[in-house]
């Protein structure tokens, strides 16, 4: 009954049918840039499916060609080079969009290093000819949101959506649809936080986010050298907010999409300057705390120690109740000399999905079946209604 009525609202084909887990953690490789086949990067990640992912990592400086060893990882869904952005959302965030509708919390997080394809993911690329396939996870998501907005079974919820876009550096909060005005993080004795003056636009169409997504971005990178990127170093939080009409705009459900700062530098320690230092160890406290909240989300537990980081505490209520869902698609870089880096990546997405508990392996197909994904095993339901 219940995958009934997820059907109903979701005009789509029985083959993206899935059932939220309450924490997934997936992985994306994207394909190796013009730069990198220029410099003949060698490809170390493969993606044989089942969610299934492969780097064969160098065990010896000398020859890098020789001598790899295979390191094997299992995560909810991986997808190669070949996926889309909208492949991966249909199986990351997409089915979390209906649990705020029911009153949620969701929470979808863009995590790995520098020129991964965190942005990407999230913010899609508009700036290229293919407008239409340029939407990325928050696009899409709010898309959906529309959709869900005008089915039946919510329109008695009488509810308006609204967007919110800022980002944390150094454990600052700025406002991105606010010329970058910082803002303060306040929590009142029954510990809800609250960023005192952050923007909150109504929003009507998906029309109206991808602007907002445009102009929060541009607000993002402005002012910033290639040397200087800011961006790199911050999270970036869009947040997609329901409120209730009749009740005084009272919350009803809230997704957050994050693209989270470039996690390289959790490991470079090797630099004197000061301000590379504190920002360094922001952002590995930041991380570490991400990773303690979801473990706590994960664990059912009381005690969520939300208040490790800026992150965490702007979040808090991503990792509390029944209703809460999160997924977090790790990206990753092909190149071997970004191998480093993708192992950390992956061994953190390893450790939050063990954190979440029973992680068997969800029998996830390979890319190319997802693309061709048939009713075969959901015949009994009839979608031609839908489409
Ligand atoms: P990050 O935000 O993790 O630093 P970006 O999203 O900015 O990385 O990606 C770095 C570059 O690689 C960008 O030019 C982006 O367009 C490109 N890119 C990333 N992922 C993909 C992908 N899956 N397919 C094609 N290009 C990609
Ligand atoms: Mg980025």
């Amino acid at each position: 009954q219940e995958f009934r009525e997820t059907l109903e609202i979701t005009p789509l084909s029985t083959g993206d049918l899935i059932e939220p887990h309450r924490i997934s953690v997936c992985v994306r490789k994207r394909p190796l840039n013009k730069q990198e086949v220029a410099k003949k990067e060698i490809d170390v990640v493969s993606v044989p499916g089942k969610g299934t992912l492969l780097v064969h990592e160098p065990k010896q400086k000398v020859d890098l060609t020789k001598y790899l060893e295979n390191q094997i990882f299992h995560f909810d869904y991986s997808f190669d080079e070949s996926a889309t952005n909208d492949l991966v959302y249909k199986f990351t965030a997409k089915p979390l969009v209906q649990s705020i509708f029911d009153g949620g919390m969701a929470t979808c997080f863009a995590y790995g290093q520098t020129g991964s394809g965190k942005t990407h993911t999230m913010g899609g690329n508009f700036t290229g000819k293919q407008q239409n396939s340029a939407k990325g996870v928050y696009a899409l998501a709010a898309q959906d949101v529309f959709t869900y907005l005008n089915h039946r079974r919510y329109t008695n919820l009488d509810l308006s959506v609204y967007v919110s876009f800022f980002e944390i550096y150094n454990g600052k909060v700025y406002d991105l649809l606010n010329k970058k005005a910082k803002l303060r993080v306040l929590e009142d004795d029954r510990q809800q936080v609250q960023v005192v003056g952050l923007e909150e636009v109504y929003v009507s169409s998906t029309e109206d986010v991808i602007k907002i997504i445009q102009m929060g971005s541009a607000c993002r990178t402005s002012g910033q050298t290639s040397a200087n990127a800011n961006s790199s170093r911050s999270h970036a939080i869009l947040q997609i907010v329901l409120r209730r009409n009749d009740r005084a705009t009272t919350l009803h459900g809230k997704f957050s999409l994050v693209d989270l700062a470039g996690n390289e530098r959790g490991t470079d320690v090797s630099s004197n300057d000061r301000g590379t230092l504190v920002e360094t160890a922001e952002i590995n406290r930041s991380l570490l705390a991400l990773k303690e909240c979801i473990r706590s989300l994960g664990m059912n537990s009381d005690h969520i120690p939300f208040r490790m980081s800026t992150l965490t505490k702007v979040l808090r209520d991503s990792f509390i109740g029944e209703k809460s869902r999160t997924c977090m698609i790790a990206m990753v870089s092909p190149g071997m000399t970004s191998c480093e880096y993708t192992m950390n990546t992956l061994r953190y997405a390893d450790r939050v999905k063990e954190l979440k508990g029973s992680s068997k392996a969800s029998g996830a197909p390979k890319t190319q079946e997802l693309v061709n994904s048939s009713s075969e095993e959901e015949t009994v339901v009839d979608t031609s209604v839908y489409d």
